[in-house]
């Protein structure tokens, strides 16, 4: 299995209801192919880490890297891995403007907005662990 870290840069007219779009999208097809995984959003940008085959995930990735909703997606980590974070969510959804996300990007020195394009592989991992750890807690069920 793999697991795919990346960040984006969200449309700036992106509603609401585009953000269920994708997720409900994302939760069938995941769901479908055995992919699980993270999506965070702020008007700012979108992370996002997809774990699962590689096949699977390199085929939903392609699909995502042309969605004209998001430009400048930087892949910040593709690593091989034997246990996934995100075992029981097709895609969990956090909002960044929850409290425990950005006492989580506090501590990385992120000041709670977006996870930002520079930030290293390393430390984009250690946030995304640390979302893991908190997940029922953060996760937005829309
Ligand atoms: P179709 O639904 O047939 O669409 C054709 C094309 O239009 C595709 O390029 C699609 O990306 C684009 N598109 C579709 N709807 C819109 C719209 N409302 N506005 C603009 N462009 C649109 N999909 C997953 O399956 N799993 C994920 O984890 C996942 N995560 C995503 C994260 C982000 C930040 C974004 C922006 C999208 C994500 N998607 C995800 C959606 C993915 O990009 C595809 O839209 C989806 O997989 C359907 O692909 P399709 O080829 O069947 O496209």
């Amino acid at each position: 299995m793999i697991r795919l870290i990346y960040v984006s840069q969200a449309r700036r007219d992106l509603t609401e209801s585009d953000l269920q779009a994708i997720l409900a999208t994302s939760r069938r097809t995941n769901q479908a192919l055995g992919i699980t995984g993270i999506l965070t959003y702020h008007p700012h940008g979108f992370m996002q880490c997809l774990e699962g085959e590689r096949e699977a995930v390199e085929k939903i990735y392609a699909r995502i890297l042309c969605d004209s909703r998001h430009t400048e997606v930087k892949t910040l980590t593709y690593d091989t891995i034997d246990k996934r974070l995100f075992p029981l969510w097709a895609m969990a959804y956090v909002g960044l403007d929850d409290v425990t996300s950005r006492e989580i990007l506090r501590r990385h020195r992120l000041g709670g907005a977006a996870v930002p394009h520079y930030v290293s592989p390393e430390e984009v991992l250690e946030i995304v662990q640390e979302f893991s750890e908190n997940v029922t807690r953060l996760v937005e069920l829309w």
